[in-house]
């Protein structure tokens, strides 16, 4: 049985300068290192709703270079992206995987033999907790990015500080 810890990206482990998507702009915020460092025994994810893609904002290539930064900056903490799950829609769309619907969760269970009912969400938008619930997952909202003004309209298992928080709160709570 493998547990995983699907997180949201912007406002939850990078900083959210709104539609980020320049290399030059990347920057984690505070205790995303020491949080997602004590995780390593959860396989970790990012699940990201990128509407900036379908708007135009900015083009499927500046998002991958974007993470790729990222994915560098976590790996020289040996910390592991198992796979970076994005929705490039807008909410118009209408598609089938914009968050909070579970169409990435479902798709990582079957590949890599998640259990979600042990396993978490995190993120800083209604969204993120959504995810969670619907995916029958614990939901942990982070008072970054958004999360300050998203906490009186959610119902959130926990709701943490930052990532170390997150992951302390997390490791009490694993069965
Ligand atoms: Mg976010
Ligand atoms: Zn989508």
């Amino acid at each position: 049985m493998i547990k995983a810890v699907f997180l949201d990206r912007d406002g939850t482990i990078v900083e959210d300068t709104g539609y980020v998507h320049k290399v030059e702009d990347f920057k984690l915020l505070p205790n995303s290192i020491k949080g997602l460092r004590k995780l390593g025994k959860f396989m970790i994810f990012i699940v990201t709703n990128q509407s900036g893609i379908g708007r135009g904002v900015y083009k499927l290539e500046d998002f991958k270079k974007f993470n790729n930064k990222m994915i560098g900056e976590l790996g020289k903490h040996k910390i592991k992206i198992k796979k970076i799950y994005y929705c490039p829609h807008t909410p118009e769309d209408d598609c089938d995987c914009r968050k909070p619907k579970i169409k990435f969760l479902e798709e990582a269970k079957k590949e890599f033999k998640i259990n979600l009912k042990s396993s978490f969400v995190i993120g800083d938008q209604k969204a993120d907790i959504e995810l969670g619930k619907n995916g029958n997952c614990k939901s942990i909202l982070v008072l970054t990015g958004n999360g300050n003004k998203t906490k009186k309209d959610i119902n959130a298992d926990f709701v943490a500080e930052d990532l170390l928080d997150v992951a302390k709160w997390i490791l009490k709570n694993d069965k």
